[in-house]
């Protein structure tokens, strides 16, 4: 297993990560990382979509939780297929269950629509 930079909180730890033991973390957080990077790498997927009628032209959206990662570039295509028109209100679920990941994609901020 290569060294992994621990990303949790911004004094980026250089962590080892072998036989199931974590070394060079600083705090117990370091060690449910690592070794969550050495079994299961998982992370949360952001992305804009195309709004119509909106007073701005993309929604930010995100997953409701962390997915795998080898999913994340299959997932961001999927939220690429997505339009959707205005308004739209935060935590609106935008694709329920993403490619069966259980998790959903939600609006992280909310967007009324343009006045004509
Ligand atoms: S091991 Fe702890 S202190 Fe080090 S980067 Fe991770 S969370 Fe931060």
């Amino acid at each position: 297993m290569p060294d992994l930079i621990c990303i949790v909180c911004p004094r980026g730890c250089h962590l080892k990560v072998e036989n199931g033991q974590v070394t060079g973390n600083f705090c117990n957080r370091g060690v449910q990382y690592g070794l969550q990077e050495a079994t299961h790498p998982v992370r949360m997927v952001t992305s804009t979509i195309t709004i119509r009628d909106g007073v701005v032209a993309r929604l930010p959206v995100a997953t409701s939780k962390p997915i795998p990662k080898w999913m994340m570039f299959d997932v961001i295509r999927e939220i690429s297929k997505v339009e959707i028109t205005a308004p739209i209100y935060i935590g609106t679920p935008i694709i329920e269950n993403v490619l069966n990941t259980g998790a959903n994609i939600i609006a992280t901020r909310s967007i009324e629509r343009s006045p004509q």
